[in-house]
């Protein structure tokens, strides 16, 4: 002990003796290093040192009351190192836990103190009336006894009864003694008899002298509680049980959480809230076949599974409380009054649709057209003497179905074209059953009926098939014989519109915040983000603050089909909209929020959400990216789509994705509005991309790009054709099919031996040709049982090439002696066809 080295010390001080070198230079205490011996005399000074030190250190922080207990560790610290110099810190971690500790304990022992009390009360009356019971049968004893020799005792008497006196009140004494003691011991004391025993002892000791039995009992008790054997041990061990209650069980008790999951959350998140190690939870996860990372992004769902696999309940949290209060903001609003309806045209491909957007358009939207500006707006009102008309232009083409279905959504009437010249043709149909799926009644205007071919009658019974029957045979659609190019019933048609819009009854509160639908929208030079907005109720004005879909902004110049500046735009009425941050998609719902903060806020929100279940949903189970690895094997082509509106992006993505087979696919690794840019390039190089263009031009930039990389750019108008393109490209990979044809079949009519050729079978052939090369079939009751190669084939003693139906022929097959009479021989070749999508 005496002989340490100051690294030695360090390691009985537990600290790392660097510091210790420092504690020790600090203290102004020379040694020579490490290894070098400390003295007694050295320890003692640095102790001194530190517990100067610390001393200062616990002055310093007296006025913060967490610290009392540090100093307090300090103190005790000292103390036990002046007394055996080893051992310090130990005392001192036991001492501040106990510090810590104390208050619990207090309040165990007080409550068990409560609890002792009781038994201990009950104790001391069952010991008093024992006593009593014992002074009397003194009493008792003593009269006999007085009885007996009362005249030998007679002088003695008073004497003998004054300390029998004396032994009832010390038994008492006794006994309340003994009350006191139990109440003082712990409650372990509930499975100790009663003290019945020192009571009976002490009956003899009145006899034998009870001060000794007294002091025994005392010192034995005396000796417990200073040497703490059993009982008061027990008591002790007992406190330490709720010692150990505190200190120990408490922090491996498992706590059962209730966990707030929003829709979703990433792992450390969740991890967070249950207050385990993100390890536990990513356990979980490949537990529950997700591979996940700590930073991950998982969905509410999952996040329920693995609360609920950790133990904890799971409380969802609804992520759209926001939206509910937009919602909300809406609700109230002052009478519906009637509104223009809304017209969307759908019909077969050039049936007409825009030939008759444009005539009436022309005659009454162009006619008063400033300057000739015409601005693509994909939608328009018109004002008949009879009222507004806002009609919707949506593309007739089939790859459209997604954006049509939109379309019909902000509908309130389809008008269905069809050529009466063609009939009811596939996308007549598409266009019926839209209408339907939307709820929306239909006006068909049979066009093209300036055409001397043009048959209206066959046309109406084609669509009566279909369900859509006139008014004049009973049924209740309206039908209106038009001509696109001449202009005929159009005015009719008009007029239908606005009866079949009195039928509807529309209506909407034409003030207050509006709300409306985004038709489509684009990023065009020096305008920034333009949205096509249909209004469905309230009035749209310049410097609203808007929200559409995740998008938000403050409107900051408006203007209606003619390209005009405008201020406000109430229901039904389509209007572009500048001012929005991004463009929002089409089909998305446009309100008008209170304030920017709402709205960012609202906008920041979907974002979030929208990315994060993006997210969410790329968190692969390892079954999937098994199954992607099986995937991979399909082929693949990846597209980048540039287009001019997001609608037309849209629609050629969808058109795009479902060309996909499960062995050719199309990957469309982006959709975006504008032209391509250098970053388009880049993206398409990176994963070996096509680009289609569609109504969109590369930049000078991208232009040297694309010609220097190399990169396949193709540039579209027409939606079809860069579908057909894509169909094409896919068909070209499938790789080609090979079918087998027949070329023709033999009867064996009789089988002979040849030395030359082994076994020949005489055969007749029944159709086709028999071909020396070609490959063989052997068939038995229509079954294959052999399949090669001829070995000969011969018409009488010739060799011959090929023989035809009807003609007798020898034949050997190659490796094969089986053939019998009634097999068939089937010749046949193989082709390859190319396969198409
Ligand atoms: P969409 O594909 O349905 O939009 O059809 P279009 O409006 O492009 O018309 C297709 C073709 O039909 C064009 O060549 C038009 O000139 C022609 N067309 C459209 N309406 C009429 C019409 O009422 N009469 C005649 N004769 N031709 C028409
Ligand atoms: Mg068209």
């Amino acid at each position: 002990m005496s002989e340490v080295t100051v690294s030695q010390f360090a390691e009985v001080l537990k600290v790392p003796v660097d510091k210790l070198l420092t504690q020790l230079d600090e203290a102004g205490i020379k040694v020579g290093g490490a290894n070098a011996i400390i003295s007694e005399e050295a320890k003692m000074e640095l102790l001194t040192h530190l517990r100067r030190s610390h001393g200062k250190d616990a002055a310093e922080q007296a006025s913060a009351p967490r610290k009392i207990t540090l100093q307090r560790k300090v103190q005790s610290e000292v103390k036990v190192a002046a007394a055996q110099g080893r051992a310090r810190t130990v005392n001192v971690e036991v001492r501040s836990k106990r510090t810590y500790i104390k208050r619990d304990v207090l309040e165990e022992q007080s409550r068990a103190q409560t609890d002792e009390l009781e038994k201990a009360q009950q104790a001391a009356e069952a010991a008093r009336l024992a006593a009593e019971a014992e002074a009397q049968r003194l009493a008792d004893l003593e009269a006999r006894e007085r009885a007996a020799e009362e005249a030998r005792l007679k002088a003695a008497e008073e004497a003998r009864r004054r300390t029998e006196e004396e032994a009832k009140r010390a038994s008492e004494a006794e006994a309340r003694a003994e009350a006191e003691r139990a109440r003082k011991a712990a409650a372990a004391t509930a499975v100790r008899p009663p003290p019945r025993a020192p009571v009976v002892e002490d009956k003899t000791a009145t006899r034998y002298g009870r001060s000794e039995l007294h002091v025994s009992t005392d010192v034995s008790r005396r000796y417990k509680k200073k040497g703490r054997p059993q009982d008061t041990r027990r008591g002790g061990s007992k406190g330490n049980q709720s010692d150990a209650k505190h200190g120990f069980e408490m922090p491996t008790e498992p706590v059962k959480r209730e966990v707030s999951v929003p829709e979703t959350i990433t792992v450390a998140e969740l991890a967070q809230k249950m207050s385990v190690k993100g390890s536990e939870v990513i356990k979980a996860l490949m537990n529950l076949g997700v591979m996940a990372t700590i930073n991950q992004v998982i969905d509410q769902d999952t996040a329920a599974l693995v609360v609920e696999e950790l133990g904890h309940t799971i409380k969802l949290v609804r992520g759209d409380v926001m939206e509910d209060d937009l919602q909300a903001g809406l609700a109230e609003g002052e009478e519906a009054t009637t509104r223009p309806p809304v017209v969307t045209i759908m019909g077969h491909v050039d049936h007409g649709k825009t030939s008759l957007l444009d005539y009436i358009r022309a005659a009454k939207v162009a006619a008063g057209e400033a300057g000739g500006i015409t601005q693509h707006i994909g939608a328009y009102h018109v004002t008949t003497p009879r009222g507004i008309v806002t009609f919707i232009d949506t593309p007739g083409h089939a790859a459209f179905t997604s954006m049509r279905a939109r379309g019909a959504k902000a509908t309130d009437i389809v008008v269905l074209v069809v050529a009466a010249d063609d009939g009811v043709m596939p996308q007549t149909i598409e266009a019926i059953n839209h209408a339907r799926a939307a709820e929306v009644p239909i006006v068909v205007a049979l066009n093209k009926i300036d055409k001397p071919e043009a048959d209206a009658e066959r046309v109406k019974n084609e669509l009566v098939k279909h369900n859509v029957i006139p008014e004049e045979w009973g049924g209740d659609t309206m039908f209106v014989s038009v001509s696109a190019k001449v202009g005929t019933g159009v005015e009719t048609l008009l007029e239908t519109l606005l009866l079949q819009a009195e039928v509807l009854e529309l209506k909407a509160t034409a003030n207050g915040p509006a709300a409306g639908v985004v038709l489509e929208s684009s990023i065009e030079k020096g305008r920034g983000v333009v949205a096509t907005v249909l209004v469905k109720r309230g009035t749209l004005r310049q410097g609203d603050i808007i929200l559409a879909g995740q998008e938000y902004g403050r409107v900051r110049a408006m203007f209606d089909e003619r390209g005009l500046a405008t201020v406000t735009a109430g229901p039904s009425i389509p209007v572009q909209v500048l001012g929005l941050s991004a463009a929002p998609n089409a089909g998305d719902e446009l309100l008008v929020v209170e304030n920017e903060r709402k709205a960012r806020e609202v906008a920041l929100y979907r974002q979030g959400k929208f990315r994060d279940v993006k997210l969410a949903r790329t968190t692969q189970s390892a079954e999937e990216v098994f199954s992607q690895m099986q995937d991979a094997k399909a082929q693949t082509i990846q597209v980048l789509i540039k287009s001019d509106v997001k609608g037309s992006a849209e629609a050629l993505k969808d058109a795009l994705q479902k060309l996909s087979t499960s062995e050719v696919a199309v990957k469309v690794i982006g959709s975006n509005v504008g032209g391509i840019t250098e970053s388009d390039v880049n993206l398409a190089s990176a994963s070996d991309a096509r680009i289609i263009a569609f109504n969109v031009r590369a930049d000078a930039t991208a232009r040297g790009m694309i010609k220097d990389q190399g990169i396949d750019v193709r540039y579209y108008s027409i939606i079809y054709e860069a579908i057909d393109d894509v169909r094409a490209a896919l068909s070209g990979m499938l790789s080609p099919e090979v079918r087998d044809q027949i070329v023709g079949t033999a009867q064996v009519r009789d089988v002979f031996r040849s030395s030359k050729f082994g076994q020949v079978a005489g055969c007749l052939v029944i159709d086709g040709f028999v071909k020396r090369n070609n490959p063989i079939r052997v068939l038995r009751d229509n079954v294959v049982i052999f399949e090669g190669a001829l070995e000969s084939l011969r018409r009488f003693k010739d060799d011959v090439a090929e023989v035809r139906s009807g003609t007798e022929c020898g034949i050997a097959v190659k490796n094969y002696n089986d053939v019998r009479a009634g097999d068939q021989i089937e010749c046949y070749e193989r082709v390859v066809v190319t396969r198409t999508l």
